[in-house]
């Protein structure tokens, strides 16, 4: 039984922080010419109006995206995913919200190869609907965990296996470590990016060992939080995990992040995390 619906979250401080790391991960594999393959395995609805009455149950935009959408002074790193923002509002007011799907076919180049997984069936009849027609755009109507199996190894030998579940089931953290270590032993030198909410430090030091002791090669950390650690409204904040990360992404993320808790955490709660969880 599926239970979570993006809708009521699209845009929001998770959304901003998730997204912003995408971008980057997809420019640095469009360094090289040739092309890659990213597999999005909880793709959710590609585009989100946040007009919805769902959306505008939470408000939870209001306090991501909507924060930042018009700033002019963000920096450099942050502007292909403003830009593709932007495009979704070219008249200048934000209704609309691109998910991970949206945001990187407009990163990837024609000849990269995008395939999308979402389980909820009328969620993916939407995502089908929005890239009706898309070149080297694939959609399936199946679970994304398994999709790790199907998918991996890609043919093009390089590319992202991109894991954003719900964590609407208890061992969701323990089936992302076994997803990632598939996802690692069936393309070895790919990238795989992993992100999570942040629950109890208990909780989230158990993911932390369990990845340490999964035999991955060189993984980064980084976390943005923008409440403080008793938070009880929502999520406080939320990380990404980053197996076999472009080269210098270390050095490019932390400005960025810090950017965007100054921007993001009006109060100045909570931080950001930039470190390797198995060092190089
Ligand atoms: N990645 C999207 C983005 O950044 O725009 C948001 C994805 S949302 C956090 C998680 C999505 O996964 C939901 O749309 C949910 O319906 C879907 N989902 C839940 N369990 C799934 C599974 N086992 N396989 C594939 N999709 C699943």
């Amino acid at each position: 039984m599926l239970s979570y619906r993006h809708q009521f979250h699209a845009g929001n401080v998770s959304d901003v922080f998730k997204h912003a790391l995408l971008s980057r991960l997809l420019i640095a594999l469009a360094r090289k010419d040739k092309p890659y393959f990213m597999l999005d395995t909880h793709a959710g609805l590609g585009l989100y109006d946040l007009e919805h009455p769902w959306s505008q149950k939470t408000d939870e935009w209001q306090s991501g995206i909507a924060r930042i959408w018009e700033r002019t002074d963000a920096p450099e790193a942050l502007q292909p995913y403003l830009n593709a923002v932007r495009a979704e509002n070219t008249d200048g007011r934000l209704r609309h919200y691109p998910g991970s799907p949206r945001i990187a076919r407009k990163l990837m180049r024609p000849t990269d190869r995008l395939a999308l997984c979402e389980l909820n069936k009328d969620d993916c009849a939407t995502l089908k609907a929005v890239f009706a027609n898309a070149r080297h755009t694939t959609i399936h109507n199946q679970d994304g965990f398994s999709a790790i199996r199907a998918f991996l190894p890609p043919q093009e030998r390089r590319g992202l296996t991109f894991i954003d579940a719900s964590f609407d089931q208890a061992d969701e953290f323990a089936r992302i470590v076994r997803s990632t270590k598939e996802a690692h032993a069936r393309f070895a030198t790919g990238t795989i990016a992993v992100w999570y909410p942040l629950m109890a430090p208990s909780a989230m030091q158990a993911f932390a060992r369990s990845l340490q002791g999964a035999g991955l090669p060189k993984t980064l950390q980084l976390e943005l939080t923008v409440h403080p650690d008793d938070w009880t409204e929502h999520i406080r904040g939320s990380g990404m995990v980053i197996v076999n990360p472009p080269f210098g992404l270390n050095k490019e993320a932390r400005p960025l992040l810090d950017w965007l808790w100054q921007a993001l955490s009006p109060q100045k709660e909570g931080g950001t995390r930039c470190d390797w969880l198995v060092s190089e």
